[in-house]
Order: structure tokens, then sequence, then C-alpha cells
């Protein structure tokens, strides 16, 4: 079985066919996801899901572009859902220095309150970076994070900031930039970080692996994900699929 630890089935991307897109899965051997929410709609979107389908669990959060946007309310509104049992972790949070809707600030600060939320509550939380990373790891340091431990979402640095970021007790998440022919770092990341703290995701309808590149993406395709890590690590599929998804279940606590 295959779990994609990152999905956004719950986009507007989706709203027309959400029901074969999770047929597509179910006969691809995808059998468990994560939806993550990162605002008001797409959170509320994420519960109705996970209510909806056994196999869907949640990771509740607020995504660092629009942190500018988040209120003390919402943050008290995160932590009364973290209590639900099918919200496994929070976030996606992190950094992102990419687009400037939100000041650098405004991110960190953001980023600093949902870490002491996830303490907590004492669930793991889901990285998000983009053109941010030294100050990830020194925000994840300062805090604590090592505590609850996590995902560095789609990752993308570097074997030695991989490394870094496992010694924090974080887990290390490819999605579909491993397949891509001119994606040197995630290739060497898969190759040298060990299986037992790799998991694959889609981050779907984003990021679409090859051949599908440019396409929207869809949780099916995490089969091309792992299927890359296999080659590079010169292992089988099925080992790549047995090690991700026990991997997955351990740090989401489900059975
Ligand atoms: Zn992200
Ligand atoms: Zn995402």
């Amino acid at each position: 079985m295959l779990f994609d630890t990152h999905v956004h089935l719950n986009a507007e991307q989706f709203n027309e066919d959400l029901e074969e897109v999770i047929s597509r899965a179910k006969e691809t051997g995808v059998g468990k996801m994560v939806v993550v929410g990162f605002d008001r709609p797409t959170i509320e979107r994420a519960m109705e899901l996970v209510e909806r389908y056994d196999f869907l669990y949640a990771s509740i959060g607020w995504h660092p572009v629009d942190a500018i946007d988040m209120t003390d309310e919402d943050l008290v509104w995160i932590e009364e859902l973290s209590n639900h049992p099918k919200v496994v972790a929070l976030g996606e949070m992190g950094l992102d220095y990419h687009w400037d809707k939100s000041p650098k600030e405004t991110q960190k600060d953001v980023f600093r309150k949902q870490i002491h939320l996830a303490k907590k509550v004492k669930l793991p939380i889901v990285i998000h970076n983009r053109d941010a990373t030294q100050d990830i790891v020194d925000i994840l340091r300062e805090e604590g994070a090592e505590e609850v431990g996590g995902i560095m979402h789609c990752f993308s640095g570097s074997p030695e900031i991989a490394q870094e970021c496992v010694d924090m007790n974080f887990y290390i998440s490819l999605g579909g930039p491993v397949t891509f022919k001119n994606a040197k770092k995630p290739k060497e990341v898969a190759k040298e970080i060990p299986l037992e703290r790799l998991l694959i995701e889609t981050d779907c309808p984003y990021l679409a692996p090859h051949p599908n590149r440019g396409k929207r993406n869809e949780p099916a395709y995490v089969k091309l994900v792992a299927e890359q890590i296999a080659e590079l690590k010169g292992i089988s599929l099925e080992e790549v699929e047995a090690a991700t998804t026990e991997n997955a279940n351990k740090l989401f606590n489900i059975n």
C-alpha cells in the first residue's frame, strides 16, 4: 500500500471529479492520504473530506504566504479542531520567501505560534519551505520542534540540510520534483537519506511528476515518486512502498 502524505484534494481543482480521482488512487494502490488545509476554506473542506472517507486524514495549519491574514481566533479554532481523531498533524506551516504578500517577520511569528501549539497539543508538524531553508532550520531549533518532529514536505534542499532535519526528528518527504531530469538535489537526497526517514507525497494538484509534468497532479501519481526512489536506491518498489507507509503510520500515529 502507498501512503500519499500530502494532498490537496480539498482544492477547487478537484471539485468536478473527486470521486474519479479517488478511484484512480485506490486502483493504483494508494491506501491512505493526508489532506492538508492551510487557511479557513481549505481546512473546512479537509474536515468534510475526512468525515466522509475513512482512508483520508487531515493536517491543518496556516500557510506562510497568507500569514498576514491569520488572527488569534484562527489559531484557537485550529487548536479546537486538532482534538478531532482524524487530525494527525499541524501544518502546512513554515516560511515562503518567494511571494511577498506577508512580511518575513509576520511569517516567522505565525510559524513560531504554530510550533508552540503543536507542542501543546502534541502533534507533528508539516513544514513548507520556499527559499527560506536557513531561517526554517534556525526556528525549528530555537523552538525545540524536535519534541514533536514532523515532515519537511516536498523537500528540495541538499542532502546535508536533509540530514540536519533528520537529526531534529524530521522525516524528508519527496514529491514530483525527484522525477524531474534536472532535479539533482532531490535525487541525491533520495539516494543518501535512509529509507527509515523518507516519505512520499504528491502535493497534488501541484508539481505533477514526470511524465505528467505541467498537468494537474493527483494521488495516483505518487507511485511514480516511489518508483523513482526505488530506482535511485537500487531496491524494489515494494520495499519503498512498505517502508514509507510504515514511516507515515508511525509519525501520524495511525494503526
Ligand atoms: Zn507546501
Ligand atoms: Zn501543500
